[in-house]
């Protein structure tokens, strides 16, 4: 069905790079050949999932929305997609994404964009546009994300899906390419609370492969998304960012972010407003570290290899350098270039102290405004995205605007905390989703289950 799906409205969305179609009925025919023989299953066994193009597949192409990896086929499973795989979801295919999920409209991928399937004339916000247009299109039940600044729940806020992103360190990164190791984390996008907490139990846990992956079990997400879903929230103490939920906002997102605050009281839950100071600093913050990060992590991408080799026109025997030169003016877009240059910057001798040792400061202090506020509430909400989804081509020429979307789910990310997006409901002036955001303390992603679950 997810097939037959993809096949009528895929070339409307765009939310794929490549549909394993063969693969994906070869999974399923495994799966059904289990539930026949009577086998036990995992409670996802045979249902199919799309996966983010950043996230390494044994034998499918893998490019992260660049040229520069055009026709890689990685030899290996990244551990979430292994874990996919051993629990029997039949894998559907690699979804569109901004040039190494840089970009919140999934217009920086250089194979042209995905469409929002609630108005073919908006982005379906980004990095990770192709996963959230594919649940919301109803082409794939669940998706793989991940989430560096907002990549999973900025395209979930704007395609009216939910998109969870784990606290740092619960869910494994290996296999995903690293644009910035202290932020990116890999997370579901689903239609259902209950499904997130499904798929999320599925792909956390402690993975020797990764050095930050954190060697404790992870709460009981899936008895917390059932416990929320009775719909009682007494005794939860509830935090409004002050900084978060006023100037700077759809007037329609505000009302719908509003609404489910209302909700939140009904169901039992006290709600203050809490002062996170800082947090006004945090897109700068993230401005230099992501960028210093990814800056190094792409240095890889030399030519020499794996992926596209170009050589340089005019020059009789190019050096390497000549090669690494021409094949990476031509295989990086123009988003990919300005972090390389701002982070090669801002790490270079005399200006590191300035700007990268600058930034790691804040950073703490963003992390010590997330404790104290955890001092007086269980978790903290704010809408996930200060607009709905935008025309395509609106923001592409003005970064500065298109970095102001992940306003709200960058502090997560710098401090490491969990966070999901759930939908609100459709903003009055132009009738598309808004999305709620609900941040919990690190290792306390069950209260983002119960919270949500009790919203649904
Ligand atoms: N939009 C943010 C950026 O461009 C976040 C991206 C992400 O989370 N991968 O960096």
């Amino acid at each position: 069905a997810a097939l037959d799906r993809i096949a009528a409205v895929e070339g409307a969305v765009h939310a794929f790079l490549h549909v394993d179609a063969a693969g994906a009925l070869e999974q399923a025919a495994a799966s059904d050949a289990r539930r026949a023989a009577g086998e036990p299953l995992h409670a996802l066994d045979g249902v199919p999932i799309a996966v983010k193009d950043v996230l390494a597949t044994d034998g499918l192409p893998t490019t992260c929305g660049s040229k520069i990896l055009e026709g890689w086929v990685p030899p290996y499973d990244a551990t979430v997609v292994a874990k996919l795989k051993a629990a029997g979801l039949p894998i559907l295919g690699k979804t569109n994404m901004d040039e190494f999920a840089m970009g919140s409209s999934t217009e920086h991928s250089a194979y042209g964009p995905t469409y929002n399937p609630w108005d073919l004339t908006r982005i379906p916000g980004g990095s990770g546009g192709g996963s959230a247009a594919a649940v919301a299109a109803f082409e794939a039940p669940l998706a793989l994300g991940t989430d560096t600044g907002g990549s999973i729940r900025q395209p979930g806020a704007v395609t009216g899906t939910v998109g969870v992103k784990p606290t740092y360190g619960g869910v494994s990164r290996y296999g995903l390419v690293a644009m910035a190791n202290s932020l990116d984390q890999v997370g579901p996008v689903t239609r259902t609370v209950l499904d997130a907490a499904l798929l999320h139990d599925l792909i956390g846990g402690h993975d020797p492969l990764d050095s930050t992956s954190i060697d404790q079990p992870l709460p009981d997400l899936v008895a917390a998304a059932r416990e929320g879903a009775a719909g009682d929230l007494s005794g939860l103490k509830v935090g409004v960012i002050t900084e978060l939920s006023g100037d700077g906002y759809q007037a329609g997102v505000l009302a719908r972010f509003q609404e489910s605050v209302d909700l939140l009281v009904k169901a039992g839950a006290e709600v203050v407003e809490v002062s996170c100071p800082n947090f006004v600093h945090a897109l700068a913050t993230y401005y230099l570290i992501m960028p210093c990060e990814a800056s190094s992590n792409l240095a890889k991408f030399d030519a020499m290899r794996y992926g596209l080799r170009v050589l340089p026109e005019g020059i009789d025997n190019p050096s390497a350098e000549d090669v690494m030169r021409a094949s990476r003016d031509a295989g990086f877009g123009d988003e990919v270039k300005r972090r390389i240059i701002l982070g090669t910057y801002a790490l270079s001798s005399g200006y590191y102290d300035a700007y990268y040792g600058t930034a790691q400061k804040v950073r703490t202090l963003i992390t010590r405004d997330f404790d104290a506020a955890f001092e007086q509430v269980d978790v903290l909400v704010s809408p996930t995205a200060p607009t709905t989804a935008f025309e395509l081509g609106e923001k592409l020429d003005d970064p500065i605007a298109m970095y102001l979307n992940d306003l709200a789910t960058i502090p997560a990310n710098l401090a490491g905390v969990p966070g999901i997006s759930l939908p609100s409901g459709l903003a009055d002036e132009d009738g598309l989703p808004a999305g709620f955001q609900i941040l919990a303390p690190a290792l306390a992603d069950d209260r983002l289950y119960r919270v949500g679950a009790a919203l649904e």
